[in-house]
């Protein structure tokens, strides 16, 4: 299959894009053609310092390497590298309903945040541009978190109205969404998803020292049940510990909470403290050693870069000659 994602360098990523996507990536990576980009075109459709938008890029390049993707296997691009992104979307923009991107859930929940001066057409354009992340690789699986589904969908509406329309140019991709962990919660609010910029102190990211992960969640909002179970509707802040704890021993939350029985609430947070910790450790140490070769990553994304462009520049000369467009 042909696989297709990518994360926003808007800071250090977290458990939840780990859990929620880079996990499926890195078993994907073994037996399908995957493309995986550093989603900066993305990034700037939120307030952003240029400088620190340049280090996350290479930030963000770093951890993916650390995490485990590897160039040999799979693309890594930036998408800004590769221009035929920023083409396509105006493309696929004429052809994308204006009602359809205003019920956008994270359109309306980005713009809710934000001061009227900051929302920008690009907030808006957001989901075209990703439809055209997508559809430039004829993507068949888009590996996401659940909060990602809706815009995989419109990416799919867009693939198969443009196909109807000029004759068959796309294929209609389907999104890859993890069964328990498709949204871990913010430790400090339940009803939020995980976010470092929302809030770090409800986050453990892949830069946090061992003190801030033991501090945060320490500090996790649970309930006053003295009973250990599962139950994420009605207990979804221990649910989500247990959710965590679980993905990192590869057993099912329901059996963690098995494991758990008669213990405090305290006990379990101090053994997932632990089990976090040892696992993001050597995460880092690997992360320090790539940040020191600003040359080799370089060179990394350069490659990535030749080969993205190869395929995005025939897709678009496909669809610019189907909609009749001089290319
Ligand atoms: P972002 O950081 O918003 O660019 O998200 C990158 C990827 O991580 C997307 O596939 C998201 O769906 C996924 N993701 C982000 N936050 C969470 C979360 N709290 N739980 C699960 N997946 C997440």
């Amino acid at each position: 299959m042909i696989i297709f994602s990518g994360i926003r360098p808007t800071g250090p990523i977290h458990i939840g894009n780990y859990l929620g996507a880079i996990r499926n990536w890195l078993e994907l990576q073994k037996n399908n053609q995957c493309f995986f980009c550093i989603a900066n075109l993305h990034a700037i459709t939120t307030p952003f310092k240029s400088e620190q938008l340049r280090q996350e890029t290479f930030g963000l390049a770093a951890l993916y390497l650390s995490l485990g993707l590897d160039p040999h296997q799979s693309t890594l691009f930036v998408q800004s590298q590769v221009k035929e992104h920023a083409e396509m979307t105006w493309l696929l923009s004429t052809i994308t309903p204006m009602g359809e991107l205003s019920r956008m859930t994270q359109y309306k929940e980005k713009s809710d945040r934000l001061k009227a001066s900051q929302i920008n057409a690009g907030l808006f354009y957001y989901p075209v541009l990703m439809a055209a992340d997508i559809l430039l690789y004829q993507t068949e699986a888009v590996p996401v978190g659940e909060d990602q589904q809706q815009h995989v969908e419109l990416a799919r509406s867009l693939a198969q109205k443009f196909n109807r329309q000029f004759g068959a140019t796309f294929k209609a991709p389907k999104s890859l969404i993890p069964k328990n962990q498709a949204r871990i919660r913010s430790l400090r609010d339940p009803s939020r998803k995980m976010s470092k910029t929302d809030d770090p102190r409800g986050a453990v990211s892949f830069l946090d020292s061992p003190e801030e992960i033991k501090n945060n969640v320490m500090r996790a909002v649970t309930d006053s049940d003295r009973q250990i179970k599962y139950d994420p509707q009605r207990r979804p802040g221990l649910a989500n510990l247990l959710i965590i704890y679980s993905s990192l021993e590869n057993i099912s939350p329901q059996e963690a909470a098995q494991q758990f029985v008669g213990q405090s609430y305290q006990s379990i947070k101090e053994e997932l403290s632990q089990k976090l910790i040892a696992f993001i450790e050597p995460i880092q140490s690997e992360y320090q050693q790539w940040i020191k070769q600003p040359q080799k990553l370089e060179e990394i994304l350069t490659a990535g870069q030749e080969q993205a462009q190869t395929i995005a520049a025939q897709t678009l000369a496909k669809a610019q000659q189907k909609m009749g467009l001089l290319g």
